[in-house]
């Protein structure tokens, strides 16, 4: 079985390891570079049971469960640790009201207030999200796994239309027997290839910080009001590499076609930067290391699409992770080398996720521009 896995994100490497567990050697065709886009510019913050009550838990739950165990099983760094979860509030207040007693964190500045346990180092936890996607890549071209550069640019069909006979890249064919869409928000574009549901995206902000190993291994969930009014919600999350990661402030400009093009909005880092310098004096601007924004690739009903694509004989789709991606990628890799390899998932019930759910959308409506 040859196997071309569009995209190599956090959930094309992680399928690629997961079959290559199984002894099927996939072939990863990614156009810009491993973890480029969002699985690289993401907090990486894992939560045990924050999706629980929702179709999104048993995968969450396993994968929090696989995240654990993949430390062992693959050996390398990057960055996996147990967290303990804050929230809190900072920044103008007006008009709110504020239950609890606060404590102290450290590191942080006097006028930030932490008064919520949200989670333990039972229940969340973090990594640095470029380090694992290219460890579980890595770990993938171990066990046999190709990596490909190249962008992907339309899907072959047999001749009797029923079944996919590989992709084009770059104007040249390559032949396979299935094709895997992992290109996360770019994964619209696979809507004029496939009978696909849209996918949407939701732009942040992100810096990062040299801020030394001192700071506590406490992340931290704000709500902070703007001297405007606006209220953001900024996550900060400490890493063990001596950075500091903190993400907030939506955009709105629309998805670039290339994903060496996406830059953060006009403004919107200054605006980032100036509420950072409120939360702690560990993160002046001459500490700034990185500053980057990203897309989460979101569907109409907020849950993934994974599982196979209706009508086109081994084609497969797995994206749409929205805020969960990084968490959600080890039960996703699972599962589709699952379906693929033995035509159904087994460890996860894949049945909330299957792309069929959700209306195609008619490749017709597909304006570049207007996919936010
Ligand atoms: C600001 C922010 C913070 C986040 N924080 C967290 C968090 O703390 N925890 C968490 O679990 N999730 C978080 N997420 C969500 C998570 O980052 C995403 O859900 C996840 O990275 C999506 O992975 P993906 O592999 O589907 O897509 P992507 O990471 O977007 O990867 C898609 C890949 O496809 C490639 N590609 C695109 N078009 C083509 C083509 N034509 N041919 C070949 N390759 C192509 C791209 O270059 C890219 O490498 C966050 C997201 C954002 C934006």
């Amino acid at each position: 079985m040859r196997i071309l896995i569009c995209g190599g994100g956090v959930i094309g490497a992680s399928i690629a390891y997961f079959l290559a567990c199984r002894g099927i050697a996939a072939t990863v065709i990614e156009g810009t570079g491993v973890a480029c886009a969002a699985s690289g510019k993401s907090g990486g913050f894992l939560a045990l049971d924050w999706c629980d009550g929702t179709p999104l838990e048993p995968l969450a739950r396993r994968s929090f469960a696989l995240h654990a165990r993949l430390t062992e099983e693959i050996g390398g760094d990057w960055g996996y640790r147990r967290l303990t979860t804050h929230g809190g509030y900072a920044g103008i207040r007006r008009h709110t009201c504020h239950h609890g007693n606060s404590y102290d964190i450290d590191w942080l500045s006097a006028g930030v207030r932490v008064n919520q346990r949200l989670g333990t180092a039972e229940t969340t936890a973090q990594v640095h999200p470029a380090r694992f996607t290219a460890a579980m890549m890595r770990a993938a071209e171990a066990r046999g796994a190709k990596l490909r550069l190249g962008r992907v640019t339309g899907i072959l069909r047999r001749e009797d239309q029923g079944r996919v006979a590989g992709v084009q890249v770059d104007g040249e064919t390559v032949e396979g027997d299935v094709v895997v869409i992992a290109m996360g928000p770019w994964s619209i574009l696979a809507a004029a290839w496939l009978p696909l549901p849209a996918v949407f995206v939701l732009k942040g902000h992100s810096l990062v910080f040299d801020t030394g190993t001192k700071l506590s291994a406490d992340a931290l969930f704000v709500e902070y009001r703007e001297a405007s009014g606006a209220v953001q919600t900024p996550e900060v999350f400490p890493r063990t590499d001596g950075t500091t990661y903190v993400c907030g402030i939506s955009g709105e400009s629309p998805l670039p076609i290339d994903p060496a093009d996406v830059t953060p909005d006009p403004g919107t880092i200054e605006r980032l930067r100036r509420m950072c310098e409120d939360l702690s004096p560990a993160f002046s601007p001459a500490k700034v290391v990185a500053q980057q924004a990203c897309y989460r690739p979101i569907t109409r009903d907020g849950l993934p699409l994974i599982g196979r694509v209706l009508g086109v004989e081994g084609a497969y789709i797995a994206t749409g992770h929205s805020v969960w991606g990084i968490l959600n990628a080890p039960a996703t890799g699972e599962a589709m080398a699952e379906l693929i390899a033995d035509g159904a998932a087994r460890t996860i019930d894949l049945s909330p996720f299957n792309p069929g759910r959700l209306p195609v959308l008619d490749p017709a409506r597909l304006r570049w521009n207007s996919m936010r």
